[in-house]
């Protein structure tokens, strides 16, 4: 599993800058106006990706006898015998994001990226890895949710071995926030177990230093011992311990407390 997110950040790493820019903006009441300019940008994205993602591909035997796709529309979700929790989370988000995101697609979704045994095989060793990508820095809510609900599926119901949302360009605390939210208001989340293996990756920029965290640390993390807000792991910079990760807290600067 470790090996699969390794390999999806060399490839990560090795999308050209171009790749990364962003249209200029219009902002209007706080509204991103030309937003849709933005699902071209993330297919050309994830394109890029998935080309860098196949040199390793070919080169390791992991990956034998799996293909790997790139927004193939798939058929996840449930089937009559879905669990109930899944059932109610997707009808509450329905009603309260229904302007932002069409959850109407629930018998099929499309997978930003995935590697896996075929479209009906839906066995364990062969769910290797899907990946849900974002690249607009200013997605609501209710699109972010729903990539959080589709994720804990895919682990949960589909027996991913690695899942992972990419996010590139977006707030790490934005993101980390809406996680709390998400949990906080009892959407489905499946099995505790299961979220050592579901990650989520921050790429701010082409320059930034890739993020990487399983959703399992990000719910256990720690409470600041100065202000009592929610702590993050972050990566010294400087100093003896450079390179090495701490908990600081999540308002830094406003607070410096660390453990
Ligand atoms: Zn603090």
């Amino acid at each position: 599993m470790l090996d699969t997110i390794n390999d999806v950040i060399t490839a990560l790493n090795k999308v050209a800058k171009r790749f990364y820019s962003l249209p200029d903006f219009c902002f209007h009441d706080g509204e991103v106006v030309g937003g849709e300019n933005l699902k071209p940008l993330e297919l050309r994205f994830m394109h890029e990706f998935s080309t860098q993602f196949s040199r390793i591909y070919e080169e390791k035997s992991a990956y034998k006898k799996l293909d790997y796709d790139f927004e193939v529309p798939k058929r996840f979700m449930w089937s009559e015998k879905a669990n109930i929790a899944i059932r109610e989370t997707y009808e509450r988000l329905d009603r309260k994001f229904h302007s932002q995101v069409n959850m109407q697609t629930y018998f099929t979704t499309i997978p930003d990226f995935l590697v896996h045994a075929g479209q009906h095989d839906i066995q364990t060793e062969n769910q290797k890895l899907i990946i849900e990508a974002k690249l607009n820095p200013n997605a609501p809510k209710g699109e972010v949710f729903k990539d959080i609900f589709h994720t804990f599926i895919y682990s949960n119901e589909y027996n991913f071995q690695c899942s992972i949302m990419l996010l590139v360009h977006f707030d790490k605390e934005r993101w980390i926030k809406l996680l709390s939210d998400y949990i906080n208001d009892k959407y489905y989340s499946g099995v505790l177990e299961n979220t050592k293996r579901i990650f989520v990756i921050f790429k701010n920029s082409y320059d930034a230093e890739v993020e990487c965290f399983s959703i399992y640390d990000l719910l256990n993390y720690p409470i600041c011992p100065k202000c009592n807000e929610k702590m993050v792991l972050r990566t010294a910079r400087q100093g003896f311990n450079a390179g090495n990760k701490f908990w600081g807290c999540s308002t830094y600067p406003k607070c410096n407390g660390t453990i």
